[in-house]
């Protein structure tokens, strides 16, 4: 029996496909020298850390170094995508090589594929090829996806800045790569600019919207101590981009809190939903493992900038993250994967009580990641931790009433699949498919959930 066999039968309630998502995301896919056959050629993500999610010891350097025919200008060989039959949904992100994992896809032959753990085939998988967006050129004759990134055919994000003060103080995240991802790449030529140019984004912008209707951005920022200039640069973007439709994208920023005044000046340049990672709900442990965060917003201010940013934005268009299991890693925190559980439920509750709508990331580390070790990968907690956490998580939402209240763009996984956990059972067991789930915000060209559903399903009798 597979690992995923097992997860099933302890949770009968969940959907396989979903365990399958979580097991492939804990694990990573390994490279098992197969990657010709069932990998293709991708540019280096422009939020970053689009590479060894899992590899914490091997950079994007050693890796060109050590298999040159992997990379070319511009791009490098990464897994395909591989999607669940059943959905279209994937089953990993491009940049989910754990070369120690036991899950591996294989091809098949006739273009058939499956997803193995170890000899025993867990799950049939489809490669589904994206379609080639293809990179354009602004004015200056720079790739516009280092000023915006199509993240869908219908959304995309801007990183005004991809640059967090917190790693020159030595403050960094403790499970956080975001600049040293940047800096690797740009040492094997193929970076993206630290600042963002908002003339050339308005430009990809303006190019992005005459060819599709856009659904959602997001806009995403490196931390900064000074919480009135990451709001200025942000609001700057969000405010320039705004005007150039005659409809309204829903508008994200994936920030630190600020103050309500702040907050309204976000609101009133366009932006929508507020995103403020907290990672970590033990008072204890953030400071520790969230040092930047802790020394200049604090927890308290965590919570009481949600609370004000729920008042501002409304219910459900506020989120936050919690990194899964990242508490289990400091010498003084969680020594079970259960403790590490009831505490990151306790947060999700706490969230969901107050309009927040809560995720939770699977935890790796990857190069240049103050806890990327050997030592720390073997203390990443079960599939188990996440399944139990979504379960609460679903519970929560119900139990609260945040699933009515919900920006269900929020939790729409068409652009990115980052998180699995924010609200999805919801969409479920509410709507009964994701295709269902979005069709109220997302029209049917840009869902694709929907076209699955018409392409490789037979309709229900009653639709
Ligand atoms: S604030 Fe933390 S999570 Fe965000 S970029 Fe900086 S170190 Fe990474």
């Amino acid at each position: 029996m597979s690992r995923v066999d097992d997860l099933q039968e302890k949770y009968p309630s969940l959907p396989r496909q979903y365990i399958v998502r979580w097991d492939t995301r804990v694990h990573g896919l390994s490279d098992s020298g197969k990657l010709d056959e069932i990998g293709r050629w991708v540019p280096i993500n422009p939020e970053g850390g689009a590479y060894a999610n899992f590899d914490f010891d091997i950079t994007l350097k050693d890796w060109v170094e050590a298999k040159p025919g992997r990379q070319k200008p511009g791009y490098v060989l990464r897994p395909a995508r591989f999607v669940l039959p059943e959905n279209g949904i994937e089953i990993n992100h491009r940049d989910m090589i754990n070369s120690k994992s036991d899950l591996e896809v294989r091809a098949e032959g006739n273009g058939r594929f499956a997803l193995y753990q170890g000899e025993e085939r867990v799950e049939e998988v489809w490669h589904q090829p994206s379609p080639a967006i293809g990179e354009k050129l602004t004015s200056s004759g720079k790739p516009e996806s280092d000023f915006l990134s199509r993240r869908s055919r219908h959304c995309f994000g801007v990183y005004p800045l991809r640059d967090c003060e917190y790693f020159q103080l030595g403050l960094a995240c403790k499970f956080c790569n975001f600049n040293p991802t940047h800096e690797d790449a740009r040492s094997v030529g193929m970076g993206h600019s630290t600042t963002g140019d908002i003339k050339q984004t308005v430009e990809a912008y303006k190019r992005f919207a005459s060819e599709v209707r856009i659904v959602e951005g997001i806009f995403v920022i490196g931390g900064l101590r000074d919480s009135d200039k990451e709001v200025t640069l942000a609001a700057n973007f969000a405010e320039k981009l705004a005007p150039e439709t005659p409809y309204h994208p829903n508008f994200s920023l994936c920030t630190q809190p600020m103050n309500r005044k702040n907050m309204q000046r976000l609101k009133d340049v366009g932006v929508d939903c507020l995103i403020c990672n907290m990672e970590v709900w033990d008072p204890e442990l953030f400071a520790e493992i969230v040092p930047g965060k802790a020394q200049y917003r604090g927890r308290e201010r965590y919570l009481e900038a949600f609370q004000e940013a729920v008042g501002v934005f409304g219910a459900g268009n506020v989120t936050t993250n919690f990194a899964g299991g990242v508490t289990l890693i400091p010498e003084r925190g969680h020594k079970t994967w259960q403790e590490a559980r009831d505490s990151t439920i306790e947060g999700i509750d706490w969230m969901v009580r107050h309009g927040v709508l809560p995720s939770v990331s699977w935890l790796r580390f990857s190069p240049g990641a103050a806890y990327a070790s050997e030592e720390n990968r073997k203390k990443v907690p079960p599939t188990d931790f996440y399944l139990e956490v979504a379960l609460a998580h679903h519970e929560a939402c119900k139990k609260h009433g945040l699933y009515d209240k919900l920006n269900r763009l929020m939790l729409c996984p068409l652009d990115v699949l980052t998180s699995l956990i924010c609200g999805e059972l919801g969409a479920y067991e509410l709507a009964g498919s994701l295709a269902e789930w979005t069709a109220a915000v997302v029209p049917r060209e840009a869902n694709r959930f929907r076209q699955w559903e018409e392409q490789h399903m037979s309709p229900p009798a009653n639709r």
